[in-house]
């Protein structure tokens, strides 16, 4: 059942895209994929006509429950990709994530059991999803996530990958790859230790480098390292970072800042563009790009002269929603289709009242279908989700 969010208080509307100059969809180096122009282009009669063929897709498929096609949006996108935040609760206060105050965390309850989380993990994926990210709030934070995400593993998850703070992960390494976990993505926001106690609100620099340190020592290597920068804080790390790659031969992405901080001190002015960043890196190191898939948020550079990887990933400057695959289960089991969505779609109260798994994959084919089109955060007269992205998981 769809919710509306209540709208936000504290964020004026965009009146103009500001110093950001705001690309086409999805420019960048070659492609792989099967994926064709009309995905690209959904516009005019032409669209019209595949919508309707993609309804009558939907409703034949809806009755053999047999076949395994991935779930497809109105445009046509195929939802592959799935997010599951496993707790809104978070160890850090990054500045442009959490607020300093004291926050309300949603109560217990409120929450997802594990078990309400493996069952529409296993509905989800028996519905053609392949990816599946763990995430939160801090996923760490939660005890239990390496049974998770073994139990993910079993049930046929291919991808499975996780997004971490690295505070606590040196010590939960062993038993994360043991529970058959593929990827990791270590969120980084500065190689100073001072600024990164004030970007995250900790002193966990050593914790977080230990943690990168030994992810990069096991199979998961290279692993991907994010960077959010926030002008005027961390935008002078850009060579520096650069630097942290070649040297560990890992990946490193940046990560455009999104209006989805809890303060809402989101500006453009504030956000460094991927644009930004590749010319400065390429000032000093040539970049050559790396083929990606179109639904991938990140292009992707490697450095003509030596190891590393560069990903820029620019959801405000180069938005990719053309090609966007993704959706995301909120800790409190809310189905969101974008993390722009103004809607939450409410799984857990079908959990929680009786529905049949086919019930529940009814209503979660009935949401992906009305997948938004963009996030429309370029547009003038948008507003951020009241969800800031602790709450919806990253
Ligand atoms: N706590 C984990 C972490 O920080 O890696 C996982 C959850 S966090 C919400 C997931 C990702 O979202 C992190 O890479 C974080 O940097 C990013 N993120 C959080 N707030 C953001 C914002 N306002 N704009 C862009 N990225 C953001
Ligand atoms: Fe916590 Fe991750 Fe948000 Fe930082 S970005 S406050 S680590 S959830």
């Amino acid at each position: 059942m769809p919710l509306p969010e209540s709208q936000p208080t504290r964020q004026e509307a965009n009146s103009a895209t500001g110093g950001v100059t705001v690309q086409a969809e999805t420019p960048g180096p070659p492609v792989f994929g099967k994926e064709t122009q009309r995905h690209r282009r959904n516009s005019g009669v032409a669209v019209a006509r595949f919508q309707t063929r993609i309804g009558r897709f939907n409703f034949r498929r809806q009755r053999d429950s047999n076949r395994k096609m991935p779930l497809t949006d109105k445009f046509g996108r195929p939802i592959t990709d799935l997010r599951i935040s496993v707790t809104d609760r978070c160890n850090f206060r990054c500045v442009y994530c959490r607020s300093a105050d004291p926050e309300n965390h949603m109560p217990g309850h409120e929450l997802l059991a594990w078990e309400e989380l493996e069952r529409l993990a296993r509905i989800l994926i028996a519905e053609g999803i392949r990816k599946v990210r763990v995430t939160g709030g801090e996923p760490l934070v939660r005890e239990g996530v390496e049974d998770f995400i073994a139990a993910l593993k079993n049930m046929g998850a291919s991808d499975l990958a996780i997004t971490t703070n690295g505070h606590l992960l040196a010590d939960r390494l062993d038993k994360l790859l043991a529970a058959g976990l593929n990827r990791i993505n270590i969120s980084l926001d500065s190689l100073d230790q001072t600024k990164f106690e004030e970007i995250t609100r900790t002193k966990s620099f050593g914790k977080v480098m230990a943690g990168i340190d030994a992810a990069q020592s096991t199979r998961l290597k290279p692993i991907k390292v994010n960077a959010v920068l926030v002008r005027g804080i961390n935008d002078n790390e850009v060579e520096s970072f650069a630097e942290f790659a070649r040297d560990r031969d890992l990946i490193m992405r940046f990560i455009e800042y999104m209006p989805l901080d809890a303060d809402r001190h989101w500006s453009r002015e504030l956000v460094v563009t991927a644009a930004e960043i590749k010319k400065r890196i390429e000032a000093r190191w040539p970049l050559i790009p790396i083929a990606h898939e179109r639904s991938e948020t990140a292009r992707k550079y490697r450095f003509a002269d030596g190891p590393g990887e560069i990903g820029l990933v620019a959801p405000v400057s180069q938005p990719f929603c053309g090609a966007c695959s993704r959706i995301r289960i909120t800790a409190d089991g809310k189905l969101r289709t974008c993390l722009f969505s103004k809607e939450d779609h409410d799984l857990k109260s079908l959990l929680r009242n009786g529905a049949t798994d086919e019930q529940i994959a009814e209503d979660i084919r009935a949401a992906v279908y009305e997948k938004e089109k963009g996030h429309r955060i370029n547009e003038p007269d948008f507003h951020p989700p009241s969800r800031t992205m602790v709450f919806i998981g990253g």
